[in-house]
């Protein structure tokens, strides 16, 4: 075995309905008494019972999605007018996202607490988007100081959200396998989130008020973004990440259906994370646990239902190819890309096309 594996410097502070008692020890431990608190308007009140013993001098709610260069420069801004020490960003991918990017020109330390299975918080990774195209970058100033999880938090999440962002988390396990830096490591705490996504995701489906099963979401949403900050971006992502920024569909419901195509497609290439995937899965093929998973969660399954249109095909998949990581298990070309976009514009099997 030879690797080199980076490890992010991180604070994980892990308990069901704690998170006002951690947030108040964790800001204080960081030394902080002017604290800006993030979070969109649908989680502001929450936001605001958790930090109430806080001295927060700015609560701001202008949260978009993919964060928007001007509404990272206002959000900058409104730091500075108010002279803020840190940050608390309470909310989904989109919500951290704006917290990293102003932590990314200001230094200022983020306390992360995550409503969803996005995973941004366990990683250096910053996004965003000017027009309708999509930057991203790694810093380590981005990366929160701390997360708080708690998974009472995830309670209000709609089931659907919870799927698809769930399937966000799984994505990001699946990937870390064949991911240009994949090692051991990554390849161990990946198989650990997609069992506990297993287990975790049925039980938010039949019971959605089950802590329990919101827990092991949190948990393996955790273990899936160590596992993609380190390994990096696999074929998926990269394909994820063109369909994001060039037709605007929706981050999680992208993900959850591009990846049974990526998994017919490189598991069969990749005997180590086919034997892995499957082992964490419980089944004998990789691609048969996924798509037994998918659908007992009846999980979003095409992207024409997102508003992907069939004719972009071709030209997805041509803006696709210089992007695919040389490392990959399984060489690509646009014939493929092509196919497989088909495939998950229609919603095919993707047993049946690959
Ligand atoms: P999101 O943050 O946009 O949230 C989706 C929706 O769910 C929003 O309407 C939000 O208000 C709502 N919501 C969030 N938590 C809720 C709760 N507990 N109860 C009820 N509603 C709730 O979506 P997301 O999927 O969490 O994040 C997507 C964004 O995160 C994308 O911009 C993506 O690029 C980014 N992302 C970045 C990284 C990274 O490493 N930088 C990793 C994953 C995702």
């Amino acid at each position: 075995m030879r690797f080199v594996h980076d490890t992010l410097p991180q604070r994980v502070s892990f308990g069901s309905g704690e998170a006002a008692a951690s947030l108040e020890r964790e800001v204080a431990e960081l030394g902080a008494s002017r604290v800006m608190v993030i979070a969109s308007k649908r989680e502001m009140d929450t936001a605001g019972t958790l930090t109430g013993n806080l001295r927060v001098l700015l609560r701001y709610n202008d949260v978009v999605m993919h964060v928007p260069v001007e509404v990272a420069a206002r959000a900058r801004e409104a730091a500075a007018t108010h002279n803020v020490d840190a940050i608390v960003s309470v909310g989904g991918g989109s919500t951290t996202g704006l917290a990293k990017a102003i932590a990314r020109t200001t230094g200022l330390p983020v306390v992360a607490v995550p409503t969803t299975y996005a995973g941004s918080e366990a990683t250096a990774v910053w996004g965003l988007t000017e027009g309708n195209r999509k930057t991203t970058g790694t810093d380590p100033r981005v990366l929160p100081k701390v997360i708080v999880y708690d998974a009472t938090l995830t309670l209000t999440l709609p089931v659907p959200i919870s799927v698809a962002s769930g399937l966000n988390a799984l994505a990001h396990c699946v990937d870390a396998m064949w991911a240009p830096k994949a090692d051991p490591i990554n390849a161990a705490l990946a198989a650990e989130g997609i069992r506990a996504l297993a287990e975790g995701l049925p039980k938010v489906v039949t019971d959605p008020s089950s802590i329990d099963g919101r827990e092991h979401a949190l948990y393996a949403a955790y273990l899936s973004a160590v596992a993609f900050a380190s390994a990096g971006s696999g074929l998926h992502h990269k394909i994820c990440h063109v369909l994001g920024g060039a037709y605007n569909l929706p981050h999680a419901q992208t993900h959850a259906i591009v990846l049974p195509y990526v998994l017919a497609f490189n598991g069969p290439a990749a005997p180590d994370a086919e034997h892995r995937i499957a082992a964490a899965f419980g089944t004998n093929r990789a691609i048969d646990g996924l798509e037994d998973l998918r659908r007992e969660l009846g999980a979003p399954h095409a992207l024409r239902d997102y508003g992907f249109a069939e004719d972009a095909i071709p030209a997805a998949a041509e803006a696709i190819l210089p992007a695919v990581p040389p490392g990959n298990p399984r060489p690509v070309t646009v014939a493929d890309l092509e196919r497989l976009l088909r495939a998950a514009w229609s919603g095919a099997d993707p047993r049946a096309t690959f």
